[in-house]
Order: structure tokens, then C-alpha cells, then sequence
């Protein structure tokens, strides 16, 4: 392979990669919320849990285990 076709192969995945990163990777929407959806105690900083491109913030890794199983009943939708 050309020097030259190697470049233009590495900057069209570059412009692809981009295009896709900034068109369909969004990143998720962080709810900020201060108490557990699930228990209703002060979340901490370590557990997480995303639903519908929303990031949750939980209280403890019991709680992101209850909700990943039924996320609709705390989080309503
Ligand atoms: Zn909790």
C-alpha cells in the first residue's frame, strides 16, 4: 500500500469516527439526583445506573441491583 493511500484511509476513519461520535454516541444526561430512587437515602458517588440515556445516582450497589431489575417501578417510566 502507498504512503499516500495509508494516510487517506487513516484520515477518512478519523472524519468517520468523529462524524459518529458527534451524531449518535451522545453521552448521558446526569440527573444529579441527591437521594436514591430506590431507598430514598443520600446517594454516594461510586453507583450508577443509566435508563433511557438518563444516569441515576444510587446509595449502594444493592439498590443499582433492584433497579437494573425493575427500573420502570422506580423510575416511573
Ligand atoms: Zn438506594
Amino acid at each position: 500500500m502507498k504512503k499516500q493511500t495509508a494516510l487517506f484511509l487513516g484520515g477518512l476513519v478519523v472524519v468517520i469516527l468523529g462524524y459518529y461520535l458527534t451524531h449518535y454516541a451522545k453521552p448521558n444526561v446526569q440527573v444529579n439526583n441527591k437521594t436514591c430512587p430506590v431507598s430514598g437515602q443520600n446517594v454516594n458517588h461510586t453507583d450508577t445506573y443509566v435508563h433511557n440515556g438518563k444516569e441515576y445516582r444510587l446509595c449502594s450497589d444493592q439498590c443499582k441491583e433492584s433497579l437494573s431489575k425493575n427500573p420502570g417501578k422506580y423510575l416511573g417510566d
